[in-house]
């Protein structure tokens, strides 16, 4: 360590890192030496019965060879560079990033649940369907629909999903319409979605205060529009209350509503999507329903939709029979056909189905006062240093700004220095409406003592921004490797030494 990094031991009452014990680690390729070897079995004196010589690969060109404690020890060491909700507060906004009860990921080791086969025909997998069944019920009750497809494998796939069933129902009303209604504060994948399924995008500009209008609504909706997709409450944490307004002048114009349920763990049990006038909505089961999530998944994305929908849910569809069998069915005309292999992503919807039953109806409510306090106290805490994105009442996240931040010290310095305090950074630059966004969510299993600790560091880096900027300009200094050149890495990754 150089002086000038020493200068730095940042001294904030909690954080979870220490320094001196950072585990550097060089990539496998470089602790390669020739002729290591990870396990060396005396020579056989037997005959050696090797596969036919067309299975056996060609030597690969550079395949580090290391014994079997250096092949351990990186994968250990790199393993203890993993940051998850295992090891601390992830205030990720946007995401969820719940704390995984270990029951729910108990049950899913069952070996019954998780040895079974997808081909394993309904008659031997009778209590996977059912569980199924039961959770598409529980899931349909929750958020007021009147049917549920499990197979989409993550969020986006839902709202693929959601909008091909958008387009059957006006291809069968006969006109499949040309746009969808899409508000500034929307996620990424809710355009590509509409897009993929053939849809012209309009934007729609949302208020000063961030929420929609239904007077912005009205002026663009029209016979040509097929639907509105809309996040409630929106990506900067705010109930759109203009929903149900909104859902009767798209409805009046033939057109039909869907709904982000990405930020669903602000309403559990309070209010329901499906009472709102929103026709297709999907969930994700690994954001408000338990789950580890992050690098991509798995994930598993439902999608609820009102009766009028019903008939064009993808294949096949869980029924029970009347002697309380269940069945996969593929016989669904107007089915938007299948969109998976075989049913989704099982152990997520195990995953889920536990945290349900485990919580009961009185839990999830609570899920979600807790979610919606925790973001209020953080917001509260933090109001009087950083400035809030948009005025409106926040539910379950929080949207600040790196506005009135002295000059050069941006969100993305606020982020990197966080990590020197030893916390997780929340999501940045998202939504995109807001500019420097620094978007916060604890979710309900935080404790108080961990929000302080969070919110002391942030208040801490506010203050070192107008006494010491250099601090957020070198952060982070505590890790084992520094600021990455994001472009660069983005543009020319190098994956091999
Ligand atoms: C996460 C998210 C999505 C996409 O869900 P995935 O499961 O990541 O595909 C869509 N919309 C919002 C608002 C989200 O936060």
């Amino acid at each position: 360590m150089t002086a000038s990094e020493v200068k730095n031991t940042g001294s904030v009452a909690g954080g979870i890192a220490v320094r001196g014990l950072a585990l550097r680690e060089k990539l496998i390729f470089e602790h390669s030496r020739a002729g290591r070897c990870g396990i060396c079995p005396p020579e056989a004196d037997v005959p050696q019965a090797l596969p036919p010589a067309e299975l056996l690969r060609e030597e690969i060109d550079g395949f580090p060879e290391v014994s079997e404690v250096e092949v351990t020890r990186h994968f250990t060491r790199l393993s203890s560079w993993n940051y998850g909700v295992d090891s601390g507060i992830y205030p990720l906004g946007s995401c969820t990033m719940k704390y995984n009860p270990k029951a729910a990921e108990a049950a899913t080791r069952i070996e019954g649940l998780a040895n079974l086969h997808p081909q394993t025909p309904p008659k031997l997998s009778q209590g996977a369907l059912k569980l199924m069944y039961h959770l598409a019920e529980l899931l349909g009750e929750i958020a007021g629909f009147k049917a549920i497809t499990l197979s989409p494998a993550a969020g986006a796939h839902g709202e693929l999903t959601g909008m091909m069933m958008v387009r059957a129902y006006h291809e069968h009303m006969g006109n499949v319409r040309r746009k969808v209604l899409i508000p500034d504060t929307a996620h990424g994948t809710n355009p590509a979605s509409a897009a993929l399924c053939g849809y012209e995008v309009v934007q729609l500009a949302t208020e000063e205060d961030g929420h929609l209008s239904a007077e912005t609504v009205k002026a663009a909706m029209d016979e040509q529009t097929a639907a509105i997709m809309i996040t409630n409450p929106n990506t900067l944490g705010l109930f759109e209350g203009e929903i149900a307004a909104i859902a009767e002048i798209v409805h009046e114009r033939g057109g039909l509503v869907y709904c982000d349920g990405a930020n669903l763990n602000a309403l559990l049990g309070i209010a329901r999507p499906g009472d709102m006038g929103v026709d297709v909505m999907h969930f994700n089961l690994h954001k408000t329903f338990a789950t580890p999530h992050g690098g991509g998944g798995p994930g598993s994305g439902p999608v609820g939709v009102s009766a009028r929908l019903e008939p064009f849910l993808p294949v096949p569809r869980i029924r029970r029979t009347p002697d309380n069998r269940y069945v996969l069915d593929d016989k669904a005309p107007e089915s938007i056909g299948r969109v998976r292999a075989f049913y989704g992503n099982f152990s997520i919807m195990v995953r889920a189905y536990v945290y349900l039953r485990l919580l009961g109806a009185q839990g999830l409510k609570n899920v979600s006062e807790m979610a919606v306090l925790n973001a209020n106290y953080i917001r509260a805490r933090l109001e009087p240093n950083y400035v809030i994105a948009r005025r409106g009442r926040s539910l379950h996240e929080v949207v600040f700004s790196d506005e009135g931040f002295p000059d050069g010290c941006h969100t993305l310095d606020i982020a990197k220095r966080l990590i020197d305090l030893g916390f997780h950074p929340p999501t940045v630059y998202f939504p995109l409406i807001v500019k420097g966004a620094l978007m916060i969510e604890p979710t309900e299993t935080e404790s108080k003592e961990s929000l302080d600790e969070f919110c002391d560091a942030l208040l801490q880096i506010a203050e070192e921004a107008r006494k010491d900027p250099e601090l957020l300009h070198e952060a982070p200094q505590h890790t084992p490797v520094r600021r990455l050149d994001e472009v660069q890495a983005a543009r020319k990754p190098v994956l091999k030494a």
